[in-house]
């Protein structure tokens, strides 16, 4: 089991959502993807490997992405990207199940 301290969001996150018409897919996230791996010790959410490099490390959404929480930090996780595969061949990701045990925690029960 693995526990994902939530932390504080960062600022381009913040003031993005302050935007008009703000939604995910129009997101910078550079500092996100920064802010998420640093918390996560850079592992991947979903297998829990090592995520190196820039273009290894996806967003993935804990709770299914609805107009209102998509820009929620606390429902955001950093992946990498060899789920992918898995994924689309499961149509879902069923390695690894994260729960929330409080508003500030996810917990991944392997
Ligand atoms: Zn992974």
């Amino acid at each position: 089991m693995i526990s994902i301290k939530k932390g504080v969001e960062p600022d381009s996150l913040r003031y993005y959502r302050r935007t008009p018409g703000a939604n995910f897919d129009g997101l910078d996230k550079t500092e996100l993807r920064e802010r998420l791996l640093e918390e996560q010790g850079h592992l991947c959410a979903y297998c829990i490997q090592r995520i190196t490099g820039k273009g290894a490390v996806k967003i993935e959404h804990y709770e299914k992405r609805t107009t209102e929480d998509q820009l929620e930090y606390k429902n955001l996780l950093a992946v990498c990207s060899g789920n992918e595969t898995l994924k689309s061949q499961n149509g879902r990701v069923v390695v690894i199940f994260f729960k929330a045990v409080s508003s500030d925690w996810l917990t991944a029960f392997c």
